[in-house]
């Protein structure tokens, strides 16, 4: 096993292109990003998504589908700024909340005050998933 350039994780625990980027990896291999979701010293360089440890407010943003989304559509807005002369500018995760696929036609909902499980709650994940 090879460690990773930084952080003394297995090979086998970091992907090979977070192990690429040379720079410090967390426990679970993902990579320690700024608030522009950016990583330090290489500020041309966007990590988003499951790769990203962005903290917030003290906490890791969660591994989920939505908040990758969030990150990637923000990247994007702040690789536009910069072509048009702009700063970057900080990301935000909006938490809306839980949907999870636990079988076949069901699923667990955890959205702000409402609490769902089962066919129904799999129903609204078929609708609110491609929102981001
Ligand atoms: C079993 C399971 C169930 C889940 N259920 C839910 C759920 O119900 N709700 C929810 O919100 N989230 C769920 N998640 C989490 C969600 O899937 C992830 O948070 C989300 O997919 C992260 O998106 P991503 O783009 O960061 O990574 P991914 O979706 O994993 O996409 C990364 C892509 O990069 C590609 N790739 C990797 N290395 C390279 C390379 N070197 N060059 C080019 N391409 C490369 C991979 O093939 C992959 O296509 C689940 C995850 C798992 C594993």
């Amino acid at each position: 096993m090879h460690p990773s350039p930084s952080s003394g994780l297995p090979a086998s625990t970091a992907t090979p292109i977070a192990q690429s980027l040379g720079v410090p990896l967390d426990r679970a291999g993902r990579v320690q990003v700024m608030p522009n979701l950016t990583i330090p010293e290489r500020s041309g360089v966007f990590v988003i998504g499951d790769l990203a440890a962005f903290e917030q407010d003290g906490q890791l943003v969660p591994g989920i589908g939505p908040a990758a989304i969030q990150e990637a559509r923000h990247a994007a807005g702040n690789i536009t700024r910069v072509v048009e002369g702009k700063l970057y500018v900080p990301f935000r995760y909006r938490d809306k909340g839980m949907l999870a696929v636990i079988g076949r036609a069901a699923a667990v909902a955890n959205l702000r005050h409402l609490k769902l499980s089962g066919f129904i709650a799999w129903l609204t994940w078929v609708i609110v998933q491609p929102l981001p």
